[in-house]
């Protein structure tokens, strides 16, 4: 097993040390790839940004084949350019491409949502993600697409397909015409209701061409790694996904 998104230190709100992640990986046989935090429109000066140069400086000689360096790169139009060229001059095995703001609003802040409808907040939150996918193509996967579900300050936050399946449909589309991965984020799968609600999304993906998925946990702890993976697989195989994850920016098949 392979897992494709973790925070070491290096991201702002994860305090796992890399060392306590490779023994996970060694103790339990799965392989990771650490993909730290870089919001380039984050306010404020430092936070959930990192500097590539030190990461590989410091964690370059733990990295083996089954200890990969990524990114979590967060997408956004105001430092678009940024983002590329932070991507092409650093040699990151793998590039996760995640939405956190809603234009200046962050997804995880409850003001976000306020005086809002539902309706209304994930519609841009749908049209964002695929007008961001134009600008960052060269991403390898696109992250938790559900990641709104987390926050939303709403009674119910679960996204249901059928009201925004045309919204969805256009990102699940440029994800295949680009070759960009649909990631499977387990943070959320403790809750039995959530992959059924999933289902009909990876279906679609499936049905218009989607091939692969990469199933990760986002552990900011080494407790976290490769949490709910035994339910994040055997949705795989249900629909007959290729998992993968990202060596040198190559496909690899786990
Ligand atoms: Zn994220
Ligand atoms: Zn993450």
């Amino acid at each position: 097993m392979f897992d494709t998104h973790t925070h070491t230190n290096f991201s702002t709100d994860s305090r796992m040390d890399i060392k306590e992640a490779v023994e996970i990986c060694h103790k339990d046989d799965i392989g990771i790839v650490i993909t730290e935090h870089m919001d380039t429109n984050y306010p404020g000066n430092k936070k959930f940004r990192f500097e590539p140069e030190m990461y590989f400086n410091q964690f370059q000689n733990y990295r083996e084949d089954k200890i990969l360096l990524g990114i979590e790169l967060g997408i956004n139009e105001e430092f678009k350019k940024e983002n590329r060229e932070i991507i092409l001059k650093w040699p990151f095995d793998q590039v996760i491409g995640s939405l956190h703001f809603l234009g200046n609003y962050d997804i995880y802040e409850k003001d976000t949502y306020q005086g809002r409808d539902k309706h209304s907040v994930y519609t841009e939150y749908f049209n964002s993600i695929s007008n961001l996918i134009d600008s960052h193509n060269y991403i390898d996967i696109l992250g938790h697409i559900d990641y709104i579900c987390r926050y939303a300050d709403y009674d119910d936050s679960e996204i249901y397909y059928q009201e925004y399946k045309d919204l969805i449909d256009e990102i699940l589309i440029k994800c295949v015409h680009n070759e960009i991965v649909l990631e499977l984020n387990t943070r959320r799968l403790n809750n039995k209701i959530v992959l059924k609600n999933l289902y009909p999304i990876y279906k679609r993906y499936k049905d218009i061409g989607g091939k692969y998925i990469a199933i990760g946990s986002d552990a900011h702890s080494k407790e976290a790694i490769g949490n709910n993976f035994f339910e994040a697989y055997q949705f795989a195989e249900n629909l007959n996904f290729k998992v993968v994850y990202f060596k040198n920016r190559n496909i690899q098949y786990v």
